[in-house]
């Protein structure tokens, strides 16, 4: 505990919430004896929950595969003991032949492959390990990032069916990613995911045509787990749904989808002071208080991972530009008040306007604060990373996915 105190600021990770809501995303499709599995997707330290004890928890509430953007986080999962027998693991982002293929194909790692040079560079590697990999094939059905189009996808069958023969390659799977899942009250989207999802069969005929019939489909996000429940196919892929939050909040509360936003941002206020009004807060006076006020640092800054972009400005600072900061619980005497960055996001801190005496309000340095949680209750209700995330016109991925090392995080 000691040593935590050196960081004014920590990430609370509720493992249970993880577990619950992997366990709801199961039974969303239809429990574990389905025929579809789930995938936690743990890529980008879990999206910042910290890898290994969100893919535990992830395990713990039913999910049987993880899956990984870069491939050492995939062996990190392994190298922590999560073995072939507690979980597939499939990683789908590497450069050509720096890649170490090898070493995933050793540890019964399944890798996506989407180029023709990749399926060449993979089963080099299997040749030489002695081993056939496992792959799962990407396709392009119209994200328009990694995967074969339909275009080059003759020259990529050639090959894998080749590759197959030769016992070289063992093709586990076909998949996919979805563009516009998140979005189901846009008619022009859901079409567009419609095609898509024509675009994914048309692939998987002809690999049936080929002779390597996939035997895992996998194309749903969070989004399409949640509300497509015709294209879950053998496996679906929730990332943002583990964490606990639905994919936009247009589609609305977590609560409405069943979740729990698992990670609590919190910070312990430094200097609490009084200023008068007119007195301009952070870089670029883009804050003034409009009456006499009290101020408090709050110490995490964009070298945490906090936008910038979620800096507040007032009229009278900022050349007529009203931009509301991000979002900040604290307590006061009479119970828990929202106040917002006021000012520009400094590298390490931020400051808030309590719009209030400190001393009236009974804040004082030391105090905890909370950026964002669940938000549950009312009367407690802290943000949520949906609400920093319109602070800081972006997504809450983003928000937690940003958090920096020097935030430790603690685990419920
Ligand atoms: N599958 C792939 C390939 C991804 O890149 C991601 C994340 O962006 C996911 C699944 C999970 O998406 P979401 O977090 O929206 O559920």
């Amino acid at each position: 505990e000691r040593a935590l105190r050196r960081y004014p600021a920590q990430a609370i990770v509720d493992l249970k919430a993880l577990r619950d809501n992997m366990a709801h995303l199961v039974d969303v499709v239809g429990g574990p004896n389905s025929g579809t599995a789930v995938m936690g997707v743990v890529k980008a330290d879990a999206y910042g929950h910290g890898l290994v004890p969100a893919a535990l928890a992830a395990l713990a509430g039913g999910a049987t595969w993880l899956g990984t953007a870069q491939s050492h986080e995939a062996l990190v999962l392994r190298k922590a003991g999560i073995g072939p027998d507690r979980a597939h693991i499939l990683t789908w982002l590497y450069n050509g032949a720096e890649a170490p293929f090898g070493e995933l194909i050793e540890n019964d790692i399944d890798i996506s492959v989407g180029s023709l040079d990749g399926i060449d560079a993979v089963a080099a590697a299997a040749r030489t390990i002695g081993r056939p990999a496992r792959v799962h094939v990407k396709v392009d059905s119209g994200f328009g990032r990694n995967g074969f189009t339909p275009q080059i996808f003759d020259a990529a069958l050639a090959k894998l069916t080749r590759y197959a023969s030769e016992g070289v390659l063992d093709i586990v799977g076909q998949w996919s990613h979805l563009a516009v899942a998140d979005m189901p009250s846009n008619e022009e989207f859901v079409a567009a995911t419609d095609a898509q999802v024509e675009n994914f069969k048309a692939f998987t005929a002809r690999m049936e045509k080929a002779g390597i019939p996939p035997r895992i489909r996998h194309l749903a996000n969070t989004a399409a787990t949640l509300n497509r429940p015709e294209i879950h196919f053998e496996l679906t892929r929730p990332g943002v749904g583990l964490y606990g939050y639905e994919p936009d909040p247009d589609m609305g509360e977590p609560s409405d989808w069943g979740l729990t936003p698992a990670m609590t941002l919190q910070a312990q206020l430094g200097t609490v002071k009084d200023v008068e009004a007119g007195h301009g807060i952070s870089y670029g006076r883009t804050y003034l208080a409009e009456e006499d006020t009290s101020t408090a640092v709050m110490p995490v800054g964009y070298a945490d991972g906090i936008h910038r972009s979620a800096s507040g400005f007032n009229t009278a600072g900022a050349k007529g530009i009203v931009h509301l900061g991000g979002p900040v619980r604290l307590m006061t005497v009479d119970g828990p008040r929202i106040v917002r960055v006021s000012g520009r996001v400094c590298m390490d801190q931020c400051v808030l306007d309590l719009r209030g005496k400190a001393s009236e309000l009974g804040v004082r340095e030391g105090d905890t604060v909370v950026l964002f949680g669940p938000g549950r209750g009312e009367v407690y209700a802290e943000p949520t990373a949906d609400d920093w995330a319109r602070a800081a016109d972006t997504i809450s991925y983003e928000i937690f996915t940003c958090l920096r090392n020097r935030i430790p995080r603690l685990y419920l």
